[in-house]
């Protein structure tokens, strides 16, 4: 019944995996559609044939409805929602943070979740606002952890149950909590309680919170993203190392007359036409979907689709190498994800130890670009050169003869030689012209090339175009007689 993941590809600290849980096995990342038994817009059935391997439903609500209850328990929650693949169960927490009070124990919910035949179970769990004071975090943490530690003695180490990593906004606590979870052998992790954060777009306290979980969460374990739902976030959480969404927002967004797309959301009024290449898109035009007497099952639909899509892009990106340059152009749908991918970008050294080597190509997006993974790690690694006495940096100068070395010149990188020409990053990296940010971070290279060799003597070769600016950044190193 254990719990495995498997990772087989990965980019930043994103992953492409396996989550086996049983004898299902899902691809990652995957989103979870949250169901609501009382009220389905889609069904598990048609979900399943769109795609979607694992769903996530209520326990709670089927423990608390004369209508599934009894159902659940005789013939088992696959059976009632007609659905074979993997199915998560919450606990009730949710509604433990709506409402304050459930009317079921840690025990309670988890026999009942293992008794209705649920594939992942969660126990109850106190998700702690983003609001709430240290005091009231740390208190509602040590009750979350006892509990944890409960479900693990009464239930068995092997039992598959997931691990909620709470501890509100304070990273301590959530590195903390991450480290604990870790110590009680949960191999599933679930960060908690960052809906509020997602809902008034603190896309930088999230990041925050979930780099501070990740941490101290085990490499090997899967880790769940709790509501987190709309598309455009996706890829900013699966490079923090997030491998699973669960999502109420396709119905929610539906409900509510909203249109998702990977950049953001539309109300279905303000739509001239629909963007996109689903089913709905193209049997409607934009004035029937709006009339259709169907309309929030059709918009729910297409936001399945969306989102499924959008996974799907994901997963690609990282067995290419692309998921810094899907990550900034998502981020650019709205100034807070932005500001949420810059965030990232401060946790680089952190990320760039997960980086692979070699990726399919780099594509310069601007400033942003030269923070990224793969610039870090080519300026340390320059460290590795061995070089002779004299070496000249032809950065876009001439290349004169009597020098040991002569090394080139690719921005943000720095200095290469040119037996790098054709390898990653160096070869497979596209540039507009260049601008002052990538020349800059590109001088940085120099500096750190020079810093780990001191007994080489380093001269630069420019061009009268970037002599100025490389003199501002340089100024202390030497320039070839020719250069200006
Ligand atoms: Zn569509």
């Amino acid at each position: 019944m254990a719990i495995a993941f498997e990772s087989l590809y990965s980019d930043c600290a994103g992953r492409c995996g396996k989550l086996t849980v049983g004898k299902k096995t899902i691809k990652t990342p995957a989103l979870l559609p949250v169901i609501n038994p009382h009220l389905q817009l889609v069904t598990p059935k048609e979900m399943q044939q769109m795609g979607v391997e694992a769903l996530i439903t209520n326990a709670y609500i089927f423990s608390q409805s004369n209508q599934f209850r009894a159902r659940a328990l005789e013939e088992g929650l696959h059976k009632v929602l007609d659905f074979d693949g993997v199915i998560m169960t919450d606990s009730g927490s949710f509604q433990l943070s709506v409402y304050g009070q459930v009317a079921i124990t840690n025990t309670e919910t988890l026999s009942f979740q293992r008794d209705i035949g649920s594939d992942i179970w969660v126990p109850l769990d106190i998700p702690t606002s983003p609001a709430a004071d240290r005091e009231t975090t740390e208190r509602e943490l040590a009750v979350t952890l006892q509990r944890l530690t409960e479900a693990k003695e009464v239930f068995g180490s092997d039992a598959p149950i997931a691990g909620p990593v709470q501890g509100g906004i304070f990273e301590d606590l959530r590195e903390f909590s991450g480290l604990k979870v870790t110590e009680l052998g949960f191999s599933f992790c679930a960060i908690g309680a960052v809906v509020p954060l997602m809902e008034s777009y603190r896309y930088r306290d999230l990041v925050k919170v979930v780099m501070a979980a990740k941490r101290t969460i085990s490499p090997s374990a899967c880790v769940h993203l709790f509501g987190a739902g709309h598309p455009s976030m996706f890829a900013l959480a699966t490079a923090m190392g997030c491998d699973l969404f669960d999502s109420a927002a396709y119905a929610l967004y539906a409900k509510d007359g909203r249109y998702l797309t990977a950049h953001g959301s539309y109300r279905i009024e303000e739509l001239a036409d629909l963007p996109c290449a689903c089913s709905v898109c193209r049997s409607n035009t934009a004035e029937e979907l709006r009339s259709a007497p169907d309309r929030e099952r059709l918009l729910a639909l297409h936001n399945l689709y969306v989102t499924l899509a959008e996974i799907s892009r994901i997963r690609q990106a990282i067995v290419d190498g692309t998921l810094w340059e899907l990550v900034d152009e998502r981020c650019r749908g709205h100034p807070q994800l932005l500001s949420g991918y810059r965030a990232l970008l401060g946790y680089a050294p952190v990320l760039a130890e997960h980086d692979r080597v070699s990726k399919r190509r780099f594509f310069y997006r601007g400033d942003e670009s030269c923070r990224r993974t793969e610039v870090l790690r080519y300026q340390q690694q320059l460290a590795r050169l061995r070089l002779g006495k004299s070496v000249l940096v032809v950065i876009d100068g001439k290349s004169t003869e009597g020098y040991d070395d002569t090394l080139f010149f690719r921005p943000p990188f720095g200095p290469y030689p040119a037996e790098l020409r054709e390898t990653f990053p160096i070869g497979p990296c596209e540039l507009p012209e260049w601008d002052d940010a990538m020349v800059r971070q590109g001088c940085r290279g120099i500096r750190a090339l020079a810093d780990s060799h001191p007994g080489s003597r380093i001269v630069l070769s420019c061009s009268p175009v970037w002599a100025g600016f490389i003199r501002q950044e340089l100024g202390d190193m030497e320039t070839a007689d020719d250069a200006v």
